[in-house]
């Protein structure tokens, strides 16, 4: 009957304590954040987005391009010509995900977001993930 719930937290712990000791410190792996105060900047009709391969649309750049999630313009990255940089000091559209691999990043906060985390951004990830890969992104257990 008993559910055991968390009685394996101590092995994990330790494993996870390695873990930071190989990865962390300056490594400049930096945990994506569970929060961000800038969600309702989201556009609200994202079921519907460019294909991961759309060009940027002032350049014309079409790989490793970043998705502008508050107006959906597809924008390259700041290693290319800073597109959707420049995007977001234009017009202050923070959230963006990229297309390379589907992280979600947010220039307000200056940090990567966790769209598997956050609820508001979970749909959008399935659905670039989906057009991507041709399949559903995988579920990951907490
Ligand atoms: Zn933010
Ligand atoms: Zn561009
Ligand atoms: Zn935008």
């Amino acid at each position: 009957m008993a559910k055991n719930i968390g009685s394996s937290s101590s092995s994990s712990t330790s494993t996870l304590k390695e873990l930071e000791i190989m990865y962390g410190g300056d490594s400049g792996w930096v945990e994506p954040r569970t929060l961000c105060h800038h969600l309702n900047k989201l556009c609200s009709h994202l079921s519907h987005i460019p294909i991961p391969s759309s060009p940027c649309t002032r350049c014309d750049h079409t790989s490793e391009n970043w998705l502008c999630l508050c107006c959906k313009d597809v924008l390259c990255s700041r290693f290319v010509n800073k597109h959707m940089l420049e995007h977001y000091q234009e017009s202050d559209h923070c959230l963006a995900l990229s297309y390379s691999d589907l992280s979600v990043w947010c220039f307000s906060c200056d940090a990567y977001l966790d769209a598997q985390v956050i609820l508001q951004l979970r749909p959008v990830y399935e659905i670039a993930y989906l057009l991507k890969f041709g399949e559903a992104p995988p579920l990951r257990t907490i």
